[in-house]
């Protein structure tokens, strides 16, 4: 059917059980649900699917590890748990995304951490390796038992800079941890 007769078609079956409007991800994955589900349902969006901000992904199916230091772990287990199915079920376009964060300091963070857990503190603060130790632990931990991205790596200064060798020289470590690449946001998942 081309455009014209879906809307024809509509007008004389306007009823259906679901209504979604906007085809923005979070549209298209209700959707998605539903309709494997065996619902009857009809997703519609004033201008096209994913024009919105689904369009503008900077490509990463991230499992928010940032959220772990507000201690919003029912998040983050979601997250983790939503990545690692993009990754099991679109493993043609969402692959493993190795980060690497430099590492300055070993004991920085660890007053700042826990007040900003305890919401005590919102002012951004630099996290020293033991403190980034603890995250990634925790964060390959709500990964689980069936890994679909390596576990975190925690480099030498030599090694950092032997890798990366314009990395600023002042590094004590470097970790590496990954999170998903979503390589085409704009492809189907179902293709
Ligand atoms: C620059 C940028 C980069 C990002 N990068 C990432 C990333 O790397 N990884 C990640 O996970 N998240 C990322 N995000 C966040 C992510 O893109 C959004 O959280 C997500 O796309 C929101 O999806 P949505 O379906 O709620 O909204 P949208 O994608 O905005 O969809 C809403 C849809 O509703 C339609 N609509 C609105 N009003 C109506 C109406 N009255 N009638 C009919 N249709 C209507 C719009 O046309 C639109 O298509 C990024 C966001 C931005 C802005």
């Amino acid at each position: 059917m081309n455009r014209s007769e879906i809307l024809s078609h509509l007008k004389q079956n306007p009823k259906v059980s679901v209504l979604i409007v906007g085809a923005g991800i979070n549209g298209i994955g209700t959707f998605r649900d539903l309709a494997l589900n065996g619902v009857d349902v009809l997703l519609i969006d004033r201008a096209d699917f994913c024009s919105g901000a689904s369009s503008a992904s900077s490509h990463m199916a991230h499992g928010g590890i940032r959220y772990l230091e507000n201690g919003e772990f029912r998040l983050v287990r979601e997250a983790v748990a939503e990545r690692n199915r993009l990754l099991q079920n679109a493993a043609h376009i969402v692959k493993p995304l190795p980060t690497t964060i430099p590492i300055f300091k070993t004991f920085s963070g660890i007053f700042n951490a826990p007040l900003k857990f305890f919401g005590k503190l919102d002012k951004p603060s630099e996290r020293g390796s033991i403190i980034i130790k603890l995250g990634l632990m925790m964060y390959d931990a709500y990964t689980g038992k069936h890994r679909t991205v390596p576990k975190h790596k925690f480099l030498s200064r030599k090694v950092s800079l032997k890798n990366w060798n314009q990395l600023n020289a002042d590094i004590t470590n470097t970790a590496v941890y990954y999170d998903g690449l979503i390589t085409n946001p704009n492809a189907s998942p179902l293709t």
